[in-house]
């Protein structure tokens, strides 16, 4: 066990505050003041208790009641004439599909009584091999948000109103036509489409208003299916110029366009973590959102496991404290324009050419060059940058280490973000010029998400015709003419092939709980590929994938001998593998130099902006998911909001207020000054400064959470916040997505508009090199005199003054010492012949009291800490499995959060000499903790999942 580190969960714990020694023995720092609480005269106003706090939100199983069954169960005996598959009481689980344009992975669905319960990964099938992210795993209660559209809708000036399918489908089709037949611009813009069905219906649409679809260009995945359309070729008596066009939130552009330049081809790679002995992060937060991070998860555990008897070394340089840097061996903090020279100095390191790093970076770049040159092909740079010239830098180190073919695989392609940024500024100017006579959108939300969305908005509103197949009156969907609100994930068949040889299903778990209709069900009724259905229980869908998969994939697998068979068997497993290959890549080629050159020449921003993801939000698709805004983040721990994160320097030199003087006169920048360490508590009674942030014409206000370990001179904010803003007194897509007041109801603004939960990041994104980029804008930031309190859960707990819930070592000492140098027992503080004692655990028997005999089965559970990353699904998983109560912003923010587990999350630092001679003589030397912590601007952090401990047993 490393015995020179000390745990610290926030600055106050740190810094031991009066008011932290003063709660340091309590569990809860705040009373729960029960007789307050019940007694108060607000009570009688409650729109909601902490148990209906859901209900509250707008999630209602009503609808599920009716879908769930043919008829509503109202007796004590459930089924007269019960479906075979249903036994009461006894859950039924279906494999199926999760993807929502960013996260992709084969998940369980478990179901009872016909209603959808809970969702988790799939451990048996699938490529994501069981992980699960918080977002997936919250998806479930997304399907009972009551803000969903209940069916078609059409915009006037009457405002959003229903509308029947057939009217849409009449209106639609005959403008359709109608800009067909004068050669008018149709423009079909998506997410990155993996479904193969999806892209079939796709094109059956272009070949119905644009003529052929001659001009279609290969699927880099399948090889086979078209990805983008496009066409101007008539061969019908209507020919439009119809494009397909993908437009995701997070933009991967930048590496496409590098492998074009270094291969000759714009594709994504797979990458393999498991085979990698040293790995590299550049900006990359590889085990969050970024491409196919439920798959890399799973690689990189296999990499934490010191009982094979190796573990990876992973080097992580980045800004902001992610969630991959959290779990990193080794983090060095940059600015994100110094990316670049990272980039380009590792190249150098091992000898590839690239460009020597500067003086703060050198000695870095040479250590991880000696690494990797040590692991030569078992090693894996990895960059999350948009910019082409660093991914082509990147792409000469793995090649130059002979990565490609070890852990990164050519003959694989990912079909996830194929958003490209020069086909999106194409688009940007037709629609803002005017020249688009009709917009369709599917599961993409650009007047949400992009810098300029209110320009969207304008030229969308301008179209002759304009489509939208969001669930919700969204930020694009209300811009659009037409509502077509395509169904939940879990109401819908689809299929999926998210990289080259492996394809998975998506099933319907519950019938539509509304008047809703499959997107791809819209697309081929306009193409005149299929007959409106009537009812909700259409087939067109489920009709033309089982089609697809008998043409298509029947024939590239050997396992089952009859369509049927495996038809069934690939529903029954929700995935398949099949035989596939993609075009060759052609050798390493590109003008590296070049690209080091410019990759090196970005100009450094006083302050420079990341948009980032967080665990639970993501991109904000499901934002209005209350497990998911209650959910703490796991490195801050803050529920409910979006907040700059900073270098708690950086913090203190914009309020210096909390500096002593003798500090202010020597160097603004000295924050050993414990007082001033102090200041930055948030806490229930301790708000956080606001800063205002302004990029161009741009501000956002926002509070300020310092984090530690961030790199000084940049800011952090969460994306996927300030959703459904435009909604005016409606709480468009979801009531969780809005403020709620003290003791219920909700916050408005001086207009008695609810105010949306957090502000939009996505409008201070900007483009750098012709890609949009995410991170290294130039911003600037300036202290207000207001103050904002976070619901900050990270000091809730205390550890009750024990200091080795913790422990780690070395994978030296793990393998070569006895466990007892790295796992010394315990010992519980009893009180024994009248004071406390401590005796080993062995001795004391916290059963005492509670016999334990003739209990039967007891279960146990163990988390491998070696491989917890601290993301966070286990906690939402908890919540849906245990029905946990959603509590809301006001009770976190005092203390009274519900969660049955927790993710405890500890900073550390490593100690020093004069650590060491203090403890041998404490006389002699003047360290304290206090030192030794704050001069440490880089913590570690370790995760350690908390149990409820209520098993079976609890004492
Ligand atoms: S145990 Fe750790 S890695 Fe596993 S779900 Fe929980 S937080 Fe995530």
């Amino acid at each position: 066990m490393a015995t020179n580190k000390k745990y610290w969960k926030g600055f106050d714990e740190l810094t031991e505050s009066p008011e932290f020694v003063e709660k340091k023995n309590n569990e809860f720092p705040a009373e729960l003041s029960v007789e307050e609480f019940v007694g108060s005269k607000e009570v009688s106003g409650f729109t909601t208790d902490r148990r209906d706090f859901l209900k509250f939100l707008g999630f209602s199983v009503a609808a599920a009641s009716l879908a769930a069954c043919e008829k509503p169960v109202i007796k004590a005996i459930p089924y007269v004439n019960k479906p075979e598959e249903i036994t009461p009481g006894i859950a039924n689980w279906y494999a199926s599909t999760f993807y929502d344009g960013n996260d992709y992975g084969s998940i369980l669905v478990k179901t009872r009584e016909g209603r959808p319960i809970l969702v988790k990964g799939n451990s048996s099938f699938g490529i994501n091999r069981g992980a699960a992210t918080p977002r997936m795993i919250g998806s479930v209660l997304s399907l009972y948000n009551e803000a969903r559209l209940k069916g078609a809708h059409r915009h006037s000036d009457g405002g959003c109103l229903p509308v029947s399918w057939s009217d849409v489908d009449a209106e639609i089709g005959s403008k359709l036509e109608s800009i067909a037949e004068r050669g008018g611009k149709i423009r079909l813009v998506t997410s990155s489409v993996i479904w193969p069905s999806t892209n079939s219906a796709i094109s059956a649409f272009v070949n119905k208003y644009g003529g052929s679809v001659e001009a279609v260009a290969s699927d880099p995945v399948a090889g086979e299916v078209p990805q983008e359309t496009e066409t101007t070729t008539a061969e019908s008596n209507v020919s439009a110029d119809v494009k397909h066009v993908t437009l995701d939130e997070v933009s991967y552009s930048g590496i496409r366009k590098a492998n074009q330049e270094c291969f000759g081809s714009d594709f994504i790679p797979d990458y393999n973590f498991s085979n990698a002995k040293v790995i590299v992060g550049i900006g990359c937060d590889f085990l969050n959102g970024w491409l196919m991070s439920t798959e890399y998860v799973g690689q990189y555990g296999k990499t934490r496991k010191p009982e094979s008897g190796w573990m990876s070394k992973h080097w992580q340089f980045e800004s902001i404290m992610s969630q991959t840097g959290s779990n990193a061996d080794q983090r060095v903090r940059i600015k994100p324009s110094e990316e670049g020279v990272v980039a380009a100095g590792i190249l150098h390191a091992i000898g590839g050419g690239g460009q020597a790093a500067p003086e703060n970076l050198a000695a870095y770049c040479q250590k991880v060059g000696e690494e990797l040159t040590a692991a030569g092909g078992a090693s894996l740079v990895v960059s999350g940058s948009n910019d082409t010239n660093i991914q082509m830098v990147v792409n000469a180190i793995n090649n130059h280490l002979g990565s490609y073919g070890k852990t990164i695989d050519h003959s694989i392609n990912i079909g996830m973000g194929k958003t490209n940024d020069d086909e999106i500024k194409k688009l940007e100017d037709e629609l803002t010029s005017g020249s688009v006579d009709a917009v369709i959108f599917y599961d993409t939300n650009p007047v949400y998400f992009m810098e300029n969305g209110e320009q969207w908005r304008t030229a969308i509103e301008a179209c002759e015709l304009s489509v939208s197949f969001a669930q919700y009156d969204d930020e694009t969907a209300s811009a659009c003419g037409y509502i077509c609100p395509d169904n939940h994930y879990l109401e819908s068949w689809n299929d999926f092939n998210p990289k080259t040889g492996h394809y998975s299903l998506a099933q319907p778990v519950i019938r539509p709980l509304y008047d809703t209709r499959q997107a791809q069900e819209s697309l081929l009724v306009w193409a005149g590929e299929a007959a409106r259905s009537s009812s909700k229980d259409s087939t067109v869908v489920y009709d033309y994938i089982a089609e697809n998969w008998a043409g298509n994939l029947f024939a590239k697998q050997t396992e089952y001998t009859t369509v049927a068979e495996f038809w069934n068997w690939a529903v029954h497993n929700g995935s398949l593998d099949v035989k596939e290959e993609v075009p060759a890549a052609q050798s390493f080629a590109g003008n590296i130099q070049q690209a080091v050159s410019k990759a090196t020449d970005i100009e450094p921003q006083e302050m420079e902006l990341v948009i980032y993801q967080k665990a639970g939000i993501g991109t904000g698709k499901d934002s209005a998911n209350p497990w998911l805004q209650e959910m703490p983040d796991p490195l801050s721990k803050v529920s409910w909001d979006n907040y700059v994160t900073m270098a708690p320097a950086d913090v203190l030199r914009m309020f210096p207020g909390g500096l002593s003087e003798e500090a202010k006169a020597n160097n603004a920048d000295e924050i050993s000054d414990y007082g001033a360490w102090n200041s930055l508590y948030i806490g229930q009674e301790s708000p956080a400064k606001v800063v205002s942030v302004t990029v161009g014409e741009k501000s956002l206000k926002l509070p300020v959470f310092p984090m530690p370990g961030q790199a000084s001179g940049t800011i952090g904010i969460a994306m996927g916040y300030g959703r459904g803003a435009h909604g005016g007194t409606e709480p468009v897509i979801g009531k969780a997505a809005y403020y709620t007041g003290k003791y219920g109801g909700y916050e408005t603004d001086d207009s008695g508009n609810l105010v949306a939960i957090g502000q939009n990041a996505f409008a201070l994104r900007g483009w750098q090199n012709g890609n949009s980029c995410l991170a290294g804008i130039g911003v600037s930031v300036e202290a207000t005199t207001e103050t904002y309190p976070l619901a900050c859960s990270q000091t809730h707990h205390t550890v009750m003054g024990r200091e080795s819930v913790v422990r780690e070592t070395s994978l030296a000492t793990y393998l070569t010492a006895d466990s007892e140098t790295y796992n010394p027992p315990f010992k519980l503080s009893v009180i024994k012949d009248g004071k406390h004692q401590e005796v080993p655990v062995g001795e004391a028997d916290l059963w005492d009291a509670h016999p334990v005999e003739n209990v039967g089965h007891r279960w146990g559970m163990s988390v491998d800490l070696s491989s917890c990353i601290g993301c966070g699904s286990c906690l939402v998983s908890c919540v849906a499995e245990n029905n946990v109560p959603v509590v809301g912003k006001d009770e976190i923010r005092r203390s009274r959060d519900m969660h049955w587990l927790r993710i405890d999350r500890y900073f550390s630092s490593v100690g020093d000499d004069d650590r060491n001679a203090w403890e041998k003589d404490p006389t002699t030397n003047t360290f304290d903790y206090h030192k030794m912590e704050i001069s440490e601007a880089s913590p570690s952090v370790v995760y350690m999942p908390m149990m409820c401990q209520h098993c079976n047993h609890a004492p």
